[in-house]
């Protein structure tokens, strides 16, 4: 579609690859399941904003997962002249994300896929630093809730529709 993909846990992946200080620092956090501190990401977003500015658009992939990652994104839009016009909020039963994340571990090389008491932490810390993001949408009214169970098929097919 001409969208660019901004995944902000592949970025941070590929800078600890790379050993660069936010990569190593930021993988200190990932590693028990925690979010990264909002401040180290900043930079991290408003560069992959300004090197997308031309394109179609931008899908911004897991971020912002605080509010004041929302308020940020909210600053940097407004900065850069771009306008948020959907906010997709994936909803899947607790045990089924807990099974997606040992199957991942199986093959990916995330070290927080491993280990099932990582997948825990990192709904737990989901329940309460991210929820509160969605709340955050709807009252902007710019929220669409996706049922985020089924095959991908059915799951893309949702998501286009929502948005
Ligand atoms: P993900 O691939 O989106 O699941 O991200 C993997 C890990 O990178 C997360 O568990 C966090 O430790 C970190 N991370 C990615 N995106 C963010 C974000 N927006 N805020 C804080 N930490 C993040």
């Amino acid at each position: 579609m001409g969208y660019a993909h901004v995944s902000t846990g592949d970025i941070l992946r590929k800078e600890k690859e790379m050993e660069t200080e936010l990569g190593l620092t930021a993988q200190k956090y990932s590693k028990k399941g925690l979010l990264v501190p909002d401040e180290l990401l900043e930079n991290l977003v408003e560069r992959e904003l300004t090197i997308h500015l031309k394109s179609q658009g931008i899908i911004l992939d897991g971020y912002p997962r605080t509010i004041q990652q929302a308020k940020t994104l909210e600053f940097l839009c407004k900065k850069h002249g771009i306008q948020i016009q959907k906010v997709v909020l994936l909803n899947v039963e607790k045990n089924e994300l807990i099974q997606r994340g040992i199957e991942r571990g199986k093959t990916s090389d995330r070290e927080d896929d491993k280990n099932p008491e990582v997948i825990k932490k990192r709904i737990e810390v989901y329940n309460e630093e991210t929820k509160p993001v969605a709340e955050f949408y709807s009252l902007r009214t710019i929220l669409a809730e996706v049922n985020g169970e089924g095959s991908m098929n059915e799951i893309t097919e949702r998501i286009l529709k929502s948005v």
